[in-house]
């Protein structure tokens, strides 16, 4: 009798045998559906001697149901599964579900129903039907989708297609994908791109795993450069994985992509259609030829799905925190991408003008292979960086620019160029008081201030989500009219700067403004067409953008990110100025980067204004170094929840007390979490340093294994983690 271990889908029971029916095949990494007392679960074949399941005797095991009909998981993907399970301290089966798409996916070929509109447009609607008439324009979809989209009941809509307003459309699931062209429209390198590619491209023929950090500074042609490599991996026949930090990049890169090759690419992430996850999965299933995938583009999400042949990945602006998932499996992207690059035996290219200082690190140690473009292409020059003492020239009571920053973009006003203001703070401003009583305006959920959205005339909690409206009266004292903003977010700063140039066009750019692809792709239209004046704008700007005409980059608040404190805050700091300085001057006309401060003498600062990137890693290596932390040492958070204050404090206490006492790891804490409510859970925190000898990991499963916590309880170990709160 043939015997089967799956990796079931239910992390609770984890790993289970079951028994293969006569005549039926499993092979390793085959997904299969199985029985579980009366119901039916998921599972992936999994190699028995590397997965642990309790012992049952062959007479009592159950014959699995079904073999789905798609690809086994390769065992390339297989191990990397454990490495990131392993390594992250989280359960196989979270893992192993980010490979799948979604269950419509697995079941094999067919057509569904989508629906649109049919053009009839008659002449009396009720306003409901009007509404959807509107949202629908263009759109096809599920009918439960396009009731998402229109906000609409699914019910108004089936009368829709009752009356012929909507029309149902048989849409082949599978519908092959148009290839790319990989010399639709190839550019003339320069010789250091050149040089730069011919490394890539030998790399990607060779089929060998060969991790690339593409340091080049903004303008230089990072992605121009890159693409060569993934020209060369389609005429090869393989799949091309290209990992961005945040969707609201993906719209700026779809476009070049195309330009480039002739298609767009087939994007992966979490607000896709399902048709379109499902589409695009299979696609992946299938491989490179037949109208399969051949390059796909997506968040982090994109690293665990089952490539039939991954020939190269590519993480762009490879440095960015957002790699890492914060959530759930808490891994990062980035570095994981490099684990899955080495099974598969492709190169990976991680590229980005501020390198994290552990990639340079692993680059300085010989692991990673540093390609440098230093020059911006077609000889735009870098711009020329500036310090605004803010304790010399203070600007106006409730102002925050500057006379000279306003200077600059007067002049910039005048000869019709662009300005951008930088404030990674969204809403109106930060902290919300009554004049009266000093009543403070608290998430009543989270231990955070509630930040006031002019925009949406909304406080918002930026932790939990939470909404409400903005009182008349200060619930405290219930005195009128007496609230006072404090402190500027980028509204009160485009606000600021259409008192000041009323005449100017501003563009606000946050998450707030910016949530669809179509108003991202308004809005660089816009500024490419010199339809804005002055974009203002969150981090969401720093990235991507090319703007010829943009030769003024304001920096509101350098001092915001050392604020923390946290481990990263000086890089982070140094990298997202660095990011938005890239901005400015990138056409013809030479750019000017103005950054206000507080401490002009800070290290990251001066380093910014004398355009010295190694001093800055420099100085940054040696404090890590003298602090134990990474690349050097390591850290590791084991946080602890639950709704219920006592019952938090005693488990993270319980923790604490049975803490291994090891001479190569020091265990912090427990003590409250910075962020000490978070969704109405209480969470308390231990911080662990290790030295890069300790195995960590193996310690901490050693050590929480055995322990047992209240049903209300949660732990989580976040392995390298990113965020302190
Ligand atoms: P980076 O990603 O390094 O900031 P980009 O790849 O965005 O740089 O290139 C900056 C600009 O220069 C883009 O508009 C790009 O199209 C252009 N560019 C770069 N290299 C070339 C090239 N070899 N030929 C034509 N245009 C180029
Ligand atoms: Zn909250």
């Amino acid at each position: 009798m043939l015997r089967v271990r799956l990796l079931v889908f239910n992390a609770a029971l984890g790993v289970l045998d079951y028994r293969v029916p006569e005549g039926v095949q499993v092979e390793l990494g085959a997904i299969v559906i199985a029985p579980l007392g009366p119901r039916q679960i998921l599972g992936i074949a999994w190699e028995p001697e590397r997965l642990e399941a309790q012992d049952v005797p062959e007479s009592k095991l159950r014959p699995i149901l079904e073999v789905l009909p798609v690809p086994p998981l390769k065992a390339e993907l297989r191990r990397l599964i454990e490495w990131t399970a392993d390594y992250y301290c989280a359960p196989l089966s979270a893992v192993a579900r980010m490979a799948l798409g979604s269950m419509a996916a697995l079941r094999g070929g067919g057509t569904t129903t989508e629906y649109r509109l049919t053009g009839v447009e008659p002449k009396r609607l009720t306003p409901q039907r009007a509404a959807a008439m509107d949202a629908l324009h263009g759109e096809q979809a599920s009918i439960r989708e396009l009731a998402e989209l229109a906000s609409v009941s699914e019910g108004v809509l089936r009368g829709m297609v009752g009356a012929g307003l909507l029309e149902a459309i048989t849409v082949d699931l599978d519908k092959p994908y148009p290839p790319a062209n990989p010399q639709h429209n190839a550019p003339t390198l320069s010789e250091d791109q050149r040089k730069a590619a011919d490394r890539f491209v030998d790399a990607v023929k060779a089929n060998q795993f060969t991790p690339f950090l593409l340091d080049g500074v903004t303008g230089s042609g990072k992605t121009e450069t890159y693409f060569e490599a993934v020209a060369a991996a389609i005429e090869d026949g393989k799949q091309v994985l290209v990992l961005l930090p945040e969707i609201a990049l993906t719209e700026n890169f779809l476009r070049r992509f195309e330009e480039r090759f002739g298609v767009a690419p087939i994007q992966w992430h979490s607000s896709l259609k399902a048709s379109e996850r499902r589409r695009a999965w299979r696609a992946i299933v299938k491989g490179a030829a037949n109208g399969g995938a051949q390059v796909i583009v997506g968040a982090r999400s994109a690293l665990f799905l089952p490539y039939a042949h991954l020939g190269l990945i590519i993480v762009d602006e490879a440095h960015e925190v957002s790699f890492k998932q914060d959530e759930g499996v808490r891994y990062n992207a980035r570095d994981v991408a490099v684990i899955r690059a080495r099974y598969e035996k492709a190169p990976i290219i991680l590229a980005s003008a501020t390198p994290a200082l552990e990639s340079m690190q692993l680059a300085e140690a010989g692991i990673y292979t540093k390609i440098e473009l230093p020059a911006r292409f077609g000889g735009a020059q870098l711009p020329d960086i500036q310090i605004l003492d803010l304790r010399k020239d203070v600007p106006d009571k409730g102002r925050w620019i500057a006379k000279p920053l306003v200077a600059q973009m007067q002049a910039r006003l005048e000869r019709g160029e662009q300005s951008l203001l930088f404030l990674n703070r969204r809403g109106y401003a930060p902290l919300t008081l009554c004049r009266n009583c000093g009543h403070r305006f608290q998430c009543s959920h989270c231990t955070a201030w509630l930040v006031e959205h002019r925009f949406s005339q909304r406080l918002a909690c930026h932790h939990c989500g939470h909404e409400e409206p903005v009182p008349d009266a200060c619930p405290e004292c219930s005195a009128k009219d007496c609230l006072v903003a404090c402190g500027p977010g980028v509204e009160r700063i485009a606000d600021e700067v259409a008192e000041i140039f009323p005449e100017a066009r501003v563009a606000l750019i946050t998450s707030d403004t910016m949530n669809s692809p179509e108003a991202i792709a308004e809005f660089v239209a816009k500024a490419e067409n010199k339809a804005i004046d002055v974009i203002v704008g969150t981090q969401l700007v720093t990235k991507g953008y090319h703007f010829p005409d943009l030769t003024l980059v304001g920096v509101i608040d350098a001092d915001l990110g050392l604020e923390g404190g946290d481990l990263r805050a000086a890089e982070r700091t140094y990298q997202q100025v660095a990011q938005v300085a890239g901005r400015a001057g990138r056409g013809e006309k030479p750019g000017e980067v103005l950054i206000q401060t507080r401490h002009p003498e800070a290290p990251v600062i001066a380093a910014l204004a004398a355009g010295d990137r190694d001093a800055f890693y420099d100085a940054e290596t040696e404090a890590r170094r003298d602090a134990g932390a990474p690349p050097f040492g390591r850290w590791a958070a084991i946080i602890v929840s639950s709704e219920d204050m006592a019952e938090a404090r005693d488990a993270a206490r319980a923790i604490g007390g049975t803490a291994p006492d090891l001479p190569d790891m020091l265990v912090l804490g427990p003590a409250p979490a910075p962020l000490s409510l978070l969704r109405g859970r209480h969470r308390f925190r231990l911080l662990i340093n290790a030295r890069r000898s300790a195995q960590l990991q193996k310690i901490v499963r050693a050590w929480l294994g055995p322990l047992d916590f209240p049903k209300g309880v949660r732990v989580h170990v976040d392995v390298d983690p990113y965020s302190f709160v």
